[in-house]
């Protein structure tokens, strides 16, 4: 964040709550030349300045006499220039001091041009803002925002604004064009009248309208608190965060309804020799009451004649892929077909193996689609799939080219769905037969916390497995520093001796794909060297597909006792007899992922330990994403945390939601604005659809589109 050193002329008078006229100007952002930097910060159009808060604020209505400034406080003071020098030594410095009543103050510039040194005239008056330190010379400010002044010149009436800046915009730059969109907009009421009455009535602090709001806020006067103000309990505040809460509601709303306008094929599965039936029957274990019951939900929404918009919430090895195996059935038996899209072409390979056995005893076609395969293999995919002649088909994303066309696509299945776009989901929907949307379930290991649930993923049914299959131990978990690695390698010595499995996991080095492959070929060469004549395979995102199928299999087979892995194996993979799991340089995962990854051991009978090796010295944030491994294997918990840690943007990220995030309101702060703001939302959208469409314009402008998923 930059603050530059500036001379502002004597300040225009701000716009705050003066009449406003609008005129036919060119839009405020497109006149400045750094568009793409705007919209780096989220600008994009000149609504988006004049919703671009303030994250604080700086009193500059007051002077503080420079004799009793304390070193660290961020101040306001003014003197006269009694001195003005360029020193050479250590390094080039302007000096100027400033006297008041016989105190000095110095101001040190590290960069500044012969102008300024001009401006410092001995006598000159100057007002200056920043912050004091203590230096061995006396009390100083480093690099502090001035004006030139005299005597009369008269202090601002209202705190300044300090807006979040970044990609190369300058707080002075940003303020300029706020101040100036301010001039050119006027927020309209998009509340209806009886609405807004009725707020007022219900809660003596809505009683500012949008426009004054966002004026108030961008430069409260002096008498403003700003305790209030820090903790948004300010009635302006209250004002944007409902309004920003109900535009949520509303496109929420109105995405659920447009759903519920879609029409799908009822699938219901005969009474008799259902496939449903023959799966269930053919099973090695029972199915867990949590799966019975996401089971029957996920039936109930499958007859009916509104596409499914479900989400199966399990943890790691929760045995999610049965529930959708039997969904698929279900459909399979209506006469419908199923897409099974997953993230990895290794899960692929690993569902359809797992998968096509067993459902071809049942007499269900299944095929596996990725884009790796030969062209002509998917050729040949692609022309069964549109003669109807697979019932199921297990893919990547090359399900959703163009060039695949579903003669009679009932039911969409998204496996790891957090590992895919809004885009994506959406296409994948669009596939429908006989102008029918198909039923669509999508799954996920990495938990929605309750809050965010009910705000983010408003528009989706969830179904949740809370119960892990019969038998599972509890992972111990290890946090061992990277120093005692040999240690660790003795480990995976003795567990192979044991004739039990191990994965190595090698992390993700995001700015090298290269360096990450190079990490994961030298630390199998090793391991290789250190644990002979042990079998060590690899397995990296850079291979041919048919190798890395290969590889697997040969682990599935225990052919191959130790496997070094990146962060392929994250998502899915099901190897019961892998009890052993090393995470190198742990502290570079995210909890998530470390949570997906501790999952891929603990699904057999013994007892299963993961290694956290880490590196010091660590971030903060490391140190807790560790010690919250290290202390929970629930994975709701671990979520719990990792948003705790993260806060809900990096959390959900825009592309996973698809959704302009929540810039001001607070889940958890604000609950009690979330149920107004949704018992609002279905009022107005009932009684005044114009109002709406004017509040979702203003608020997220076009942005909503994306809801839709
Ligand atoms: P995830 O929810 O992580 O996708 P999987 O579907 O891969 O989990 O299931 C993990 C393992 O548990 C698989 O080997 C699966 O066969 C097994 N499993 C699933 N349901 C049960 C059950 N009810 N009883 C015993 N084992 C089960
Ligand atoms: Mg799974």
């Amino acid at each position: 964040m930059s603050e530059k050193a500036s001379v502002s002329a004597p300040k225009k008078k701000a716009a705050g709550g003066a009449a406003v006229k609008r005129r036919s100007l060119a839009p405020v952002v497109f006149q400045t030349s750094g568009l793409e930097r705007f919209a780096k910060l989220g600008v994009r159009r000149d609504l988006d300045l004049v919703l671009h808060l303030p994250m604080r604020y700086e009193d500059e209505t007051r002077l503080i006499p420079i004799g009793s400034v304390a070193p660290g406080e961020h101040v306001q003071v003014q003197g006269v220039v009694t001195r003005c020098e360029v020193v050479l030594r250590p390094r080039k410095n302007l000096l100027v001091d400033i006297e008041q009543d016989g105190e000095r103050m110095t101001l040190r510039f590290f960069h500044f041009y012969g102008s300024q040194v001009k401006q410092f005239a001995e006598g000159q008056m100057v007002r200056v803002v920043g912050e004091v330190r203590g230096g061995f010379i006396g009390r100083e400010i480093l690099h502090p925002r001035y004006r030139l002044v005299s005597e009369d010149t008269p202090l601002s009436t209202r705190l300044t604004p300090v807006y979040p800046t970044g990609a190369g915009i300058s707080q002075t730059m940003i303020r300029a064009a706020i101040r100036k969109a301010l001039t050119q907009y006027q927020w309209p009421e998009t509340l209806p009248g009886p609405l807004l009455q009725r707020l007022k009535a219900n809660s003596g602090l809505m009683s500012m309208s949008t426009d004054s709001a966002l004026r108030y806020l961008h430069a409260p006067p002096v008498e403003a608190s700003h305790a209030s103000l820090a903790e948004k309990s300010d009635p302006a505040w209250q004002r944007i965060i409902f309004d920003e809460l109900l535009a949520q509601q509303l496109s929420l709303r109105r995405a659920r309804l447009s759903r519920a306008e879609q029409h799908a094929h009822a699938l219901r599965a005969p009474s008799k020799n259902s496939k449903m039936g023959g799966l269930l029957a053919a099973l090695p274990f029972a199915l867990t009451k949590a799966q019975k019951r996401v089971v029957a939900e996920i039936a109930g929404d499958l007859a009916l004649i509104n596409p499914m918009n479900r989400l199966l919430q399990g943890d790691v090895g929760s045995g999610k892929t049965v529930v959708a195996a039997l969904a698929a059935c279900q459909a399979i038996d209506a006469g419908f077909q199923v897409a099974l899209m997953v993230p990895t072409e290794i899960l692929a390979e690993q569902h359809y193996l797992k998968l096509a056995p067993l459902l071809e005893t049942l007499g269900i076609r299944s095929a596996r689609l990725a884009g790796s395969l030969k062209e002509s293999e998917k050729k040949r995919v692609r022309a069964a799939v549109v003669a109807h002649e697979l019932d199921l088909v297990v893919g990547t994303h090359a399900l959703i080219e163009t060039s695949l066309v579903f003669a009679k696509l009932g039911l969409a299945i998204i496996d790891e769905q957090h590992r895919f776009g809004v885009e994506q989901r959406l296409k994948l929907r669009s596939a429908g037969y006989e102008g029918k949307t198909p039923h669509q379930l999508m799954m996920s290991a990495t938990p929605i916390p309750r809050t965010l649930a009910m705000s983010y993923y408003a528009d989706l049914d969830v179904s949740v497995i809370d119960e892990l299959p019969p038998g599972r131990q509890a992972i111990a978990t290890r946090l061992v520093s990277s120093g005692r690695r040999d240690e660790v390698i003795d480990r995976v010595r003795e567990a192979v001796a044991e004739g039990r499995q191990v994965y190595w996991v090698c992390p993700l080095i995001e700015e090298s794909e290269a360096l990450d492959l190079q990490t994961a070929i030298n630390t199998q060469l090793d391991l290789a060297a250190a644990l002979d004549p042990v079998n060590v395979g690899l397995l990296h995102g850079r291979m041919p597909s048919s190798e890395k199928q290969a590889t697997m299999a040969a682990f599935v087979a225990r052919e191959i006792p130790v496997l070094v892995a990146t962060t392929v194996i994250e998502v899915g993979v099901d190897v019961p007899n892998a009890s052993l799991m090393v995470i190198e340089h742990a502290e570079r995962f995210g909890l998530a992922q470390l949570h997906q990854l501790r999952g891929r051991v603990g699904r057999g009978s013994a007892q299963s330990i993961c290694v956290l090796l880490y590196q010091s010295p660590m971030s903060e944030t490391a140190k807790q994403r560790l010690r919250t491994m290290y202390e929970s294997q629930d994975g709701f918990e671990i979520a719990r945390r990792d948003l705790q840690i993260r806060g809900p943007g990096e959390f959900l990220g825009a592309r996973q939601s698809g959704l302009p995030l929540l810039r001001f309101a607070d889940l958890e702060r604000d609950v009690d604005w979330v149920e107004l703001a949704r018992n609002f939302a279905a009022e107005m959208l009932r009684d005044f659809p114009e109002h709406c469409d004017k509040h979702l314009h203003y608020w997220l402008g076009g942005k909503e589109e994306f809801l839709k998923a």
